[in-house]
């Protein structure tokens, strides 16, 4: 029963999940008996509130701010922090939504949770950001702990915003303690947490075509996206002999056939927080699509010759024209970098054409993992080196796979990653529920 009608997002990665855990609620009566599904899609607690901030220009702004703290069964809730403006209750609840399960499935103590405001960071001078992440805090150091609450980075949330939240967070409670994670490696971040995401991302797709005796060298890769998640995955598909050709970011799409130069896209997009069209004043051989040329019926970057498409943007950003354009161009392989980036439709064409797909849920996890690693350091006040969390990196992602599979082979769909992901993530929830009692 759609009890909030304008939450699509909510609704549609409800429907994915439910759909999946069918077989498994048939079998198991016991999650009907104890009304799982009833409880866990409504959150435990939700909080919005006022951001106001005074711009440069000395006006006073207001913003939306939310934290959802969906799901504690688990541990405590973890889930980043979303700066867009196209924030609202059903973007933040779709995504705390997801973040129960994938949490769930790294096998690691952290439940679900989500927030954000619907502030535009772009444009916005250094010391705007930081009076817009002061107030915002100002509120949710309240509701936030190390042992409560925990949130991270996201969409227009990276190391810079973190370091703002966390000395207004420090200054409120007067406590140094782990309460954000994504924080810089000079003052209690963990090695490759900035990486983290897209580096589990590439492990993931590696584990999959591994499984049908092929790796990543020579692929030729899509990443969409320029910021962090696209960014980690181009450097990690490089490292492992693949080429990335296409990358994007909200205004258009860079095709450079020679390969994407990555060094480029990191000065544009993290040192000078610039447009992704300023790439071709270095490269002339490179091809920019403004999006106002985009096919009507879809994404320009969809659009090229790959073996691998990586959606690292948003959600809703592949639909079922874009699918069938990889699908005609021979896509072998997609793996979701964002969170819920393919369209149920687009979903449903890979599945039926037998392409291999790795949810987000499960391929995008290795961020929060190495959240909840960094959740370890600082509350063991040690520091591991790169290469001991890297090596507790693959080794998470290749937990995750080989979860997801075994359980998509328990329910005989030995092809759906999805059903897999969604079934071993909601077990263990469920399960954690049941023991807890009606809470
Ligand atoms: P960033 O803000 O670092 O980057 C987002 C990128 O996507 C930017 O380049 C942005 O362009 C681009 N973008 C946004 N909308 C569109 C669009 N419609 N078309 C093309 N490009 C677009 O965010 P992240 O990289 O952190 O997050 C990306 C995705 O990954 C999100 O879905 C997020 O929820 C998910 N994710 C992130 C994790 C993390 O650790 N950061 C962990 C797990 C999932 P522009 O520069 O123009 O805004």
């Amino acid at each position: 029963k759609k009890t909030s009608p304008a939450q699509t997002e909510f609704y549609q990665a409800v429907e994915e999940i439910l759909e999946s855990l069918a077989p498994l609620l048939e079998k198991n009566p016991k999650y009907r008996q104890h009304s799982i599904i009833e409880r866990l899609l409504e959150p435990e607690r939700q909080i919005m509130f006022r951001v106001p901030w005074v711009d440069d220009d000395g006006k006073i702004q207001v913003n939306k701010g939310y934290r959802i703290e969906f799901n504690s069964a688990l541990g405590p809730y973890k889930g980043g922090l979303r700066f867009h403006p196209s924030v609202n209750a059903s973007i933040v609840k779709f995504l705390g939504f997801e973040q129960i399960f994938k949490n769930a499935l790294t096998g690691l103590p952290i439940g679900g949770g989500k927030g954000g405001a619907n502030f535009d960071p772009k444009g916005k001078s250094d010391a705007e950001i930081m009076r817009f992440c002061q107030s915002f805090m100002t509120e949710l150091h309240r509701h936030i702990g190390p042992n409560t609450d925990v949130p991270a980075g996201d969409i227009g949330v990276g190391t810079r915003e973190i370091g703002y939240l966390f000395g207004q967070y420090k200054r409120l409670v007067n406590r140094f303690d782990g309460v954000l994670t994504g924080k810089s490696t000079l003052w209690g971040g963990s090695a490759l947490r900035k990486e983290a995401t897209g580096f589990g991302c590439v492990y993931f797709a590696q584990n999959m075509l591994e499984d049908e005796d092929s790796g990543l060298e020579n692929k030729r890769c899509l990443v969409s996206g320029s910021g962090n998640v696209a960014i980690y995955t181009m450097e990690k598909l490089y490292e492992l002999g693949a080429k990335p050709v296409a990358c994007s970011d909200s205004n258009g799409t860079i095709y450079h056939e020679q390969g994407i130069d990555l060094d480029l896209v990191k000065e544009i997009k993290e040192v000078r927080h610039a447009r992704l069209s300023e790439y071709c004043d270095t490269h002339e051989d490179a091809e920019f699509t403004a999006r106002e040329d985009y096919p009507e019926d879809g994404e320009q970057i969809w659009r090229y010759k790959a073996d691998v498409a990586f959606p690292c943007a948003t959600q809703n950003e592949l639909n079922e024209h874009d699918a069938q354009c990889l699908l005609e161009n021979g896509v072998k392989a997609v793996v979701e970098g964002a969170n819920m980036p393919c369209t149920q439709k687009a979903i449903d064409l890979f599945v039926e054409q037998r392409t291999l797909f790795g949810p987000g849920k499960a391929a995008n996890a290795g961020g929060v993992a190495t959240s909840q690693l960094e959740m370890a350091q600082n509350a063991s006040m040690t520091r591991w080196t790169q290469d001991e969390v890297d090596e507790q990196l693959q080794c998470i992602m290749r937990r995750i796979y080989n979860d997801a599979k075994q359980t998509a082979e328990e329910f005989d769909q030995p092809n759906s990653l999805v059903l897999g992901a969604n079934i071993a993530g909601f077990r263990r929830v469920a399960d954690a529920m049941i023991e807890q009692g009606v809470v």
